[in-house]
């Protein structure tokens, strides 16, 4: 199945597009969780995405685009894929369309996890990574056993640069501004699937499961 995960910072589509790749085998592509590799790597299309990543703004549409469409030619993409994090903006949208057509497919669902703001904001501000493991803890939802390290490795945890609480803000800002339209552009399309995404990781998957077993029939 080719499917979008659509929804706010922090709404939990990298979660639930990590479970669903999980349970159906299905290639997950985050553009976040590139454009920050490649950042990591400080390669060029690092050097270029950091500033805006750091301010919490989108990364402007030719830079991303390419690297979407360079995923989507991978031979593990051939049965299905899940974006996360892409399309952000209606142009990105308009191509990914393209793009799809001229390889002879087409999206099959967009799922739309709709949280409240104020959720996303605790989320995202309490959100600390371990910078050995990766593991992901919260200090209110999952905090770590002694402050500021790793209980799993011992790494020390620190705070993305755009999930401060004026970055955060910044990013639901860019979001409403230039991603929320998308939620009509595939209305109007017949594709969107709306799931609320409040609840537990375990149980908003019940519902996105349930959601794909229908449109696959
Ligand atoms: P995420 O982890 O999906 O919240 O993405 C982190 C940051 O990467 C965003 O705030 C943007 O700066 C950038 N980014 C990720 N995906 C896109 C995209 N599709 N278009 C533009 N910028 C993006």
């Amino acid at each position: 199945m080719n499917i979008v995960l659509l929804g706010a910072p922090g709404s939990g589509k990298g979660t639930q597009a990590a479970m669903i790749s999980g349970r159906y085998g299905t290639p997950h592509i985050s553009t976040g969780d590139i454009l920050r590799q490649a950042v990591t790597d400080g390669t060029s299309l690092g050097l270029k995405a950091k500033g805006y990543m750091d301010r919490g703004e989108l990364v402007p549409d030719e830079i991303i685009i390419g690297v979407v469409e360079e995923c989507l030619r991978e031979e593990d993409c051939e049965r299905g894929f899940i974006l996360d994090g892409f399309p952000r903006t209606v142009a990105q949208a308009e191509s990914l369309e393209e793009s799809l057509k001229e390889m002879g497919g087409s999206l099959d669902v967009v799922l739309n996890i709709e949280v409240e703001d104020e959720e996303i904001i605790r989320r995202l501000t309490g959100r600390r990574i371990c910078g050995k493991c990766g593991r992901i803890f919260h200090l209110l939802f999952d905090p770590p056993r002694d402050e500021g390290v790793c209980e799993v490795c011992g790494g020390d945890l620190y705070q993305r640069a755009d999930d401060t609480e004026e970055t955060v803000r910044r990013r639901l800002e860019v979001y409403k501004e230039q991603t929320a339209p998308l939620i009509d552009f595939y209305k109007r399309k017949g594709l969107l699937r709306n799931v609320r995404g409040e609840k537990s990781a375990a149980d908003v998957f019940e519902h996105v499961q349930e959601t794909l077993e229908g449109i696959r029939g």
